[in-house]
């Protein structure tokens, strides 16, 4: 993640205040309309950057503040706590059900990472919980989408279901969740179909899926290099689904931040995961107050 330009413009904008002995109404006025600017050159969505601004003025604006003596240190506070605020405040944990297996289903448009996040996902599981998950494909679309996952569960020695690119996706996800209950796997991940872009067959499948699997969660794969679109895709998804979470893959490439400093507060799903990079190793927990303090520089 570098999203030095974005770093660059909120800590110069920052430094002017920092500068000075006090601040004055007009001072905040100036840093606002640049931070502003920045955030939306970085492409983040309007009403984010708007209800963003409105809550650091409100909070900073004042005598309270503005006359402290520390009144530049308690502004660059408050744009940390609101920066955080906006991308979810605390880290969210993974659902887990209460009996095994846990079930997670995984949405996105294709070339998300949604597979490749599935993957990731499972690996980071075992590693770390010694986990034993079973990886069900149920993207019979793309051609690619099966050997992918397979050759994916192969390398890292987690077990794939399939059956092929002719039987109907739901029949896969009920073969697969029986398949897991005979092997008592403790965790379930569903890869579905992607899309270029969200339509209604898409949409009733993944509903009914859903419907099927009673997932405990229901995780998106988006992707931040597309930044506004990214917004845009969270909430066309989560209109439809009861999504629980949203994974933001390739943020190793993107330059801007945009969707990272959206999605939350656009679609009220947390950002759970992002993914830095294509090896399985390169998914990591989302922290809110460690991404708004690396942005701030
Ligand atoms: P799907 O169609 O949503 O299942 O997408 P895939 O999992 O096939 O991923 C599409 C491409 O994005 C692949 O080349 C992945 O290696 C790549 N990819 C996925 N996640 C990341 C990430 O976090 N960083 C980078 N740099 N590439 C990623």
């Amino acid at each position: 993640m570098a999203f030095e330009n974005l770093t660059e413009r909120l800590s110069k904008a920052m430094k002017n205040l920092t500068g000075r002995g006090r601040v004055s109404e007009e001072d905040l006025h100036a840093t606002m309309r640049e931070i502003r600017l920045a955030l939306l050159e970085a492409d983040v969505n309007y009403g984010t950057v708007k209800r963003f601004v409105a809550n650091v003025r409100g909070k900073a604006s004042g005598a309270d503040i503005l006359e402290g003596l520390d009144a530049p240190q308690q502004v660059v506070k408050i744009v940390n706590e609101e920066l955080t605020k906006m991308m979810g405040d605390e880290a969210v944990p993974l659902n887990k059900s209460p009996q095994i297996p846990t079930i997670i289903m995984m949405a996105g448009l294709q070339g998300a990472g949604k597979t490749t996040t599935v993957a990731k996902l499972a690996y980071k599981l075992k590693q770390e919980n010694k986990a034993r998950p079973l990886l069900i494909a149920a993207d019979i679309y793309r051609p690619a989408a099966i050997d992918q996952l397979e050759i994916l569960g192969k390398d890292l020695d987690i077990p794939v279901f399939s059956l092929g690119t002719d039987t109907d996706p739901r029949d896969i996800v009920r073969a697969g969740l029986e398949e897991a209950k005979q092997h008592r796997n403790d965790y379930v991940f569903i890869d579905t179909a992607g899309r270029l872009q969200i339509d209604e067959v898409l949409m009733q499948e993944l509903k009914d899926i859903a419907e099927i699997a009673h997932p405990d969660e229901i995780l998106l794969t988006v992707d931040a290099m597309t930044g506004q679109n990214a917004t845009e895709t969270a909430k066309g998804f989560s209109e439809s689904l009861d999504l629980t979470g949203v994974v933001l893959t390739k943020l190793d490439g993107d330059t801007r931040g945009g969707a990272a400093l959206s999605i939350r507060d656009v679609t009220g799903k947390p950002i759970k995961f992002v993914g830095q990079g294509e090896k399985p190793t390169d998914l990591d927990v989302f922290y809110p107050d460690r991404m708004a303090s690396r942005i701030l520089g």
